[in-house]
């Protein structure tokens, strides 16, 4: 974060992400504005005099914490091997409210699935796993015999490259293990022509324009016979057991989104955090009240002006 010591540091680098080339009116495309010296981070067009803020339209959009915490917040989303939670990173990064804090790291998490992303290829596993949740009421250190405890499924896929590593991810929750669905996961996820390794259940059988190995081995235990996909289902349980307490049932999606997110980037983190905030350039802004899935109680009023 050296890089970076104050918000002007921070806007500077977002103005560059933005406009590689030089300011462009997002309205007219003219390709001359002023920065304003009255106004943080805005550009005004010489053309049709719009103002333009350097957040204006990113995930960054209209947000009152200042732009460092959100480039620390950030730095911790894309580097913290395990994750974090909105208590920590209240912690780390300074943030006043448990509240804004959490309201950050879901917005982060909504820049983590990059819209243009490129299917997976290649030799493919391909396997479905279950993972705990926890109710609202349950108790977060809960020891043995919990009993409010549910389970969600998941379908996952991983590319395997030569010499037994393992390349990007996908991770999907699934409401059954129906042949509708799990070959929707894998003609969602993976490129035509690819080859699609599986423990050889039913539901995988007919997958159009893909080669299938179903390796189906006796008696043999799933981890042995796709020992990659196996590793992604047992680190992803150890991150919802270690940081998270447990799932909760209503963000799953975004979980599986954050934690495939930084696998797929583990081996460059430099790259983890400028994508985040460069994805999070191109991604609609989101507010509170979108994220939690309620209709805003300020959409009754009047917009302020
Ligand atoms: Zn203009």
């Amino acid at each position: 974060m050296a890089d970076f010591p104050d918000d002007s540091a921070c806007a500077d680098w977002l103005f560059q992400q933005r406009w590689p080339d030089g300011f462009v009116c997002p309205s007219c495309k003219h390709e001359k504005g002023w920065r304003l010296k009255t106004k943080a981070w805005t550009c005004e067009c010489c053309e049709c005099g719009k103002q333009t803020s350097v957040t204006a339209g990113t995930i960054l959009h209209g947000t009152h914490l200042p732009l460092r915490i959100w480039f620390i917040a950030a730095h911790l989303a894309a580097t913290h091997s395990n994750g974090i939670s909105a208590l920590q990173l209240q912690a780390k990064a300074g943030i006043g409210s448990y509240k804004a804090a959490w309201l950050l790291l879901h917005k982060l998490r909504k820049a983590m699935v990059n819209p243009d992303r490129a299917l997976l290829a290649g030799m493919i596993q391909v396997d479905e796993s279950t993972i705990t949740f926890r109710t609202k009421n349950d108790p977060v250190a809960g020891g043995q015999g919990r009993s409010h405890e549910g389970k969600i499924m998941i379908a996952g896929a991983v590319e395997c490259i030569k010499g037994g590593q393992s390349g990007r991810i996908r991770l999907t929750q699934i409401s059954d293990y129906t042949g509708e669905t799990l070959k929707g996961f894998v003609e969602q996820m993976t490129a035509g022509q690819s080859t699609i390794i599986t423990d050889g259940l039913s539901s995988y059988q007919g997958m159009e324009g893909r080669k299938h190995i179903p390796k189906v081995v006796g008696s043999m235990a799933a981890h042995v016979l796709l020992p990659s996909i196996h590793r992604v289902f047992a680190n992803l349980k150890t991150l919802g057991l270690g940081v998270y307490h447990g799932f909760r049932e209503k963000h799953v999606q975004a979980y599986l989104d954050e934690f495939t997110f930084r696998w797929n980037r583990r081996r460059s983190y430099r790259s983890a955090f400028t994508t985040l905030l460069g994805i999070g350039l191109r991604i609609e802004p989101m507010d509170y009240w979108t994220l939690i899935g309620r209709p805003s109680p300020n959409r009754t009023l009047p917009a302020a002006g």
